[in-house]
């Protein structure tokens, strides 16, 4: 995170459906910020299903050596085929372990009519990306009553202080300063267990010389923190999990704040970071210009943020609230009737 670079080279990967109709949104907004950021690079990179089905290569060689020199990525979104195809598998999986993104970080914001209101849910979901039960290592065998099936959940050390120094950061940067640790030691003593006492040792740490000392770390059982976050969402901060918690919990807190189009997320490691927002492909309104483009545009905020540009982000980020806020302008998702592009126009105009 610094901000003494002369220009920002920003890889621009559209991907499938609707990807192709946000990220133009998302870069528009870069944009607008003009003088504010270093002298902008974009390049755009091929990536997705529809290139498979195409080329017979979702993610190129020359997409990812081509990112090695960007300082950052904004991703659309690429379909998921419905049923398994032979030779393909998701590039944003092959991306995060090709660039090392091990952070999936989520900010799940309401936005309230009434500006001097603070809003109802303002949490981040920091989820650990690399391990857990998506080490995909997976038997079934036969046994003496039938087929068994076996998976092998990891946790490391490594992994579990990484990922909590990244929620310390984000939480510094964050009025209330609070880290829940989600997890289910109860049960699993050892794998949770580990993750759980090795996030809450972070601040102790003796290379992160008391940084997160202003930092409160709490923990609560997973079970009991969907329940919380369905009926007091307003008591977390930042949540930090292991994947598959980390997973639901994202999608269940972004279902608080109602639509999917709002949503973004980045995919971050120590020296890159991508933007994407949490939606799909959406080939159901893909091609219409009713895509709501909102979600990639706070993803570009959160990328800067991620990369030290703060306050930038900042003016991103609350021309997105007025909008919304205003509410005249709104694509369909949010009981508007404009278009992708008046919605983006509108951003611009406030930034
Ligand atoms: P994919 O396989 O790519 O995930 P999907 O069919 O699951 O595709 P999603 O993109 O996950 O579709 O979206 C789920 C629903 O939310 C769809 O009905 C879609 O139209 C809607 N939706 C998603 N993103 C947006 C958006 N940016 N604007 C408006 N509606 C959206
Ligand atoms: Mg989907």
């Amino acid at each position: 995170a610094t901000q003494a670079r002369s220009t920002l080279k920003v890889a621009l990967l559209p991907a499938d459906g609707i990807g192709r109709e946000v990220i133009p949104a998302a870069r528009a907004a870069l944009e607008a910020l003009g003088s504010d950021l270093p002298k902008l690079e974009f390049v755009d990179l091929l990536a997705g299903f529809e290139l498979f089905t195409r080329t017979g290569t979702a993610l190129p060689e020359e997409t990812i050596n081509a990112l090695r020199e960007q300082d950052c990525a904004l991703f659309g979104a690429v379909s998921s085929p419905s049923k398994r195809v032979a030779g393909y598998s998701s590039p944003i999986v092959a991306l995060r372990k090709e660039l090392d993104l091990y952070a999936n970080i989520r900010p799940v914001l309401s936005v309230s009519k009434d500006p001097t209101q603070k809003p109802y849910v303002d949490l981040v979901v920091v989820r650990e990306n690399t391990e857990c039960l998506y080490v995909k290592q997976e038997v079934s065998e036969m046994g003496e009553h039938g087929r068994v099936a076996k998976a092998t959940r990891l946790i490391t050390e490594r992994a579990s202080t990484r990922i909590g120094k990244m929620a310390c950061e984000i939480a510094l940067q964050r009025p209330r300063k609070h880290v829940t640790i989600i997890h289910k030691s109860n049960v699993l003593s050892v794998t949770d267990g580990l993750f759980r006492e090795t996030v809450r040792r972070v601040p102790s740490l003796p290379e992160v010389n008391g940084k997160y000392d202003s930092i409160q770390i709490g923990e609560q059982i997973v079970d009991s923190a969907v329940y919380r976050l369905f009926r007091e969402p307003q008591i977390f901060d930042v949540m930090v999990a292991p994947n598959l918690y980390g997973d639901i919990l994202s999608d269940a807190a972004a279902a608080l704040v109602g639509s999917l189009g709002l949503v973004p997320s980045v995919n971050a490691g120590d020296t890159f970071v991508m933007g994407e927002p949490v939606h799909g492909s959406a080939p159901d309104i893909a091609g219409k210009s009713i895509a709501n483009p909102l979600a990639s545009i706070r993803s570009a905020a959160l990328m800067l943020r991620h990369l030290g540009y703060g306050k930038q982000a900042g003016r991103i980020e609350s021309a997105v609230d007025e909008v919304i806020r205003d509410g005249t302008v709104l694509t369909p998702d949010l009981g508007g009737n404009s278009k992708t592009e008046e919605v983006t126009a509108e951003v611009l105009k406030r930034i």
